[in-house]
């Protein structure tokens, strides 16, 4: 069996695992330093840790189990990195450069089981949840990326928004968001961080009662179940009532904003009459919800969806304005590289059957 990456063990994880050899606190203080601190490539460069620790380390964990298969630099610096994982499979990572800071984009399963009918990440049905330590390692293969070019640059936000739904991979999510958010290690502030489900109503609950605190964004895609359950068939087993009764538990228990993702599909769930009927379900949850609408990015796997046009977006923005729900448009980043989501990870599959 392959061993286990040691960026999938929190620090209290890693303090417990240490003590029955004989070492105390200090030296997994001493280990997150090096791993996240000065960011070592292997074991054997965390000089001042003792001989029978690192042996130990070697022994049962690996720091790289993944390796870069493509790189694709947009001009207007979203880089997005192809990740062949230890048995072959390939995952996606992307860097986004905003004016508030750099931000990641996280995958957490190898394909994806909810099976949104415009995604081209969907098509692939899960062949595996990823582990937590894979997807820490995504951060810092990104982070050894910036420490490369050697401008101080630093990851300050995450989005777990990649292939994959990250509520149907709970466990190893909330050991990541432990790993990344700890002030001992990548210290991303809680704030920064922010999962993206497609509506997985029980684990909204869930998430609302642990100790992970970070944003949280809903999939929504159609104010009515009518046309969700034609977008995303997960709605057909959560509909819209269910996932809001949780959306509700999640306000109440956090107070904390929520963001309502919004994928404009032309023709199919733009028109003005469904941002009325959005604004309308929304209703009085309008201080805590905030409605990212997203301009659709075409893939040739779907070619029933295309992008709403300016004049459509322009109009569905401004009629959620009025109706004062709080609204923005995502920005699109490199326009000219395989841009969606999976994209570039199902050309490569197929290019190489
Ligand atoms: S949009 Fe997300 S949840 Fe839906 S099929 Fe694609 S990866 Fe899965």
């Amino acid at each position: 069996m392959n061993k286990p990456s040691i960026y999938g063990l929190t620090f209290d994880q890693l303090t417990a695992w240490l003590q029955p050899y004989g070492h105390k606190k200090f030296r997994a203080s001493q280990i997150w330093d090096w791993l996240y601190r000065k960011r070592v490539a292997s074991f054997a460069d965390m000089t001042d840790v003792n001989k029978d620790c690192l042996g130990l380390l070697e022994e049962h964990f690996v720091l790289q189990t993944m390796e870069e298969h493509v790189k694709q630099e947009s001009s207007d610096g979203t880089v997005k990195f192809l990740f062949r994982l230890s048995d072959g499979n390939l995952i996606e990572t992307v860097l986004m450069r905003h004016k508030f800071g750099l931000s990641v984009c996280v995958t957490t399963q190898v394909g994806c089981n909810i099976g949104c009918s415009f995604c081209a990440s969907g098509l692939l049905k899960k062949s595996r949840d990823l582990s937590g330590g894979e997807i820490v390692e995504q951060i810092m293969k990104v982070q050894f990326y910036l420490d490369k070019a050697a401008k101080e640059e630093r990851v300050s936000h995450v989005v777990v928004m990649g292939i994959g739904e990250p509520f149907d991979n709970f466990e190893n999510l909330s050991d990541f968001l432990r790993v990344i958010k700890d002030h001992k290690g990548l210290a991303i502030g809680a704030r920064h961080i922010t999962v993206s489900t497609s509506g997985l109503a029980d684990k909204i609950v869930e998430f609302a009662d642990s100790d992970l605190h970070v944003n949280l964004a809903v999939s929504l895609h159609a104010p009515n179940n009518e046309l969700r359950t034609r977008i995303m068939k997960i709605n057909k087993a959560i509909p819209i009532e269910k996932l809001m009764e949780a959306i509700d538990y999640y306000l109440g228990k956090t107070n904390r904003r929520l963001t309502l993702e919004y994928i404009l599909l032309k023709g199919v769930n733009d028109a003005r009459e469904h941002a009325e009927e959005l604004a309308e379900l929304i209703g009085d949850r309008r201080p805590l919800v905030n409605v990212n609408l997203i301009p659709y990015n075409p893939v040739d796997e779907h070619s029933q969806y295309q992008r709403s046009e300016k004049e459509s977006v322009r109009a569905f923005y401004d009629i959620l304005k009025k109706q004062n729900v709080s609204c923005s448009v995502r920005l699109e980043h490199g326009a000219d590289i395989d841009a969606a989501c999976g994209q570039l990870r199902s050309k490569q599959i197929k290019a190489t059957g």
